[in-house]
């Protein structure tokens, strides 16, 4: 059965550029794109600004009909009420996000987001029609201590377990030694964790489920390495952190001649 997934390159801007340093950057972004005959069919580009940014950002892609996706770093476990700096999944929905990252290791270890939290974060973004992309991967001690696979594929299950068939998601497998440290999973080691989450979707959701789910790969992404990633059968794009801060690199990464199905 031939499955096309068109791959997805989501750049994760952290917390960098205010919301006017957001309108220079996707201006010149949007500007490289068409400079470099970027096609949206064949590879869609996602930007998750911080929430200040949002409705700036919002505002360019809707006014000049930009071959941009715009998404959330994270999403509160609540639609509404008393939750105190949390923003709610029914506000980004307001503001023509389509996806929203939940898990990101950051969090996990800046806010202590165990796989409960992710589970609701991923109800919460379901529920309004949000697209989550949710972050797995393992420690510099995991990957020593039980190999590269067993921690996401536990995190993956965790959450898959608590959520209804069907509903759209992208998996981002992100070795937590490998982000913002320069240095990168072979492309055989994360096309082999990629492999295994898939089995654990199949297992878990079936193989509808299995074969249409965007499985990227983070961790120090660069133009430079980004090819070796895209060829192999289950790495279906990226999760790019410091290079998407970088408009030519990130320009790179997106117009990489990309595989899109899978046989
Ligand atoms: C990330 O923030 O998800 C990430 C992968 O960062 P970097 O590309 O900088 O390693």
């Amino acid at each position: 059965m031939a499955t096309t997934r068109r791959p997805l390159i989501a750049g994760n801007w952290k917390m960098n550029l205010d919301h006017l340093q957001s309108i220079a950057f996707v201006q010149k972004l949007a500007w490289a794109l068409k400079d470099k005959k970027f096609n949206e069919q064949e590879v869609e580009v996602a930007v998750f600004p911080p929430f200040t940014d949002l409705r700036s950002v919002q505002t360019l892609i809707n006014a000049d009909d930009l071959p941009l996706q715009l998404g959330a770093q994270d999403v509160s476990m609540h639609d509404e009420g008393a939750h105190t700096g949390d923003v709610s999944g029914v506000f980004l929905k307001a503001l023509d996000c389509q996806y929203v990252i939940v898990g990101h290791s950051e969090r996990r270890a800046d806010h202590h987001e165990d796989d409960e939290v992710c589970t609701s974060k991923v109800q919460a973004a379901l529920r309004n029609n949000l697209v989550p992309i949710l972050c797995v991967g393992e420690t510099a001690e995991d990957l020593e201590q039980y190999g590269a696979s067993k921690v996401p594929v536990d995190q993956l299950t965790a959450v898959l377990s608590s959520v209804k068939k069907g509903a759209e998601m992208v998996i981002a497998y992100e070795p937590v030694w490998a982000i913002g440290s320069g240095q990168a999973a072979t492309p055989d080691q994360a096309e082999e964790v990629c492999a295994t989450l898939r089995d654990t979707i199949r297992s878990l959701h079936g193989d509808e489920a299995a074969q249409s789910t965007r499985i990227l790969y983070g961790g120090s992404v660069k133009s430079g390495n980004i090819a070796g990633f895209l060829k192999r059968e289950n790495i279906d794009g990226a999760l790019v952190g410091g290079a998407s801060l970088d408009v030519d690199e990130f320009v790179a990464i997106a117009r990489f001649p990309h595989h899109v199905s899978v046989d």
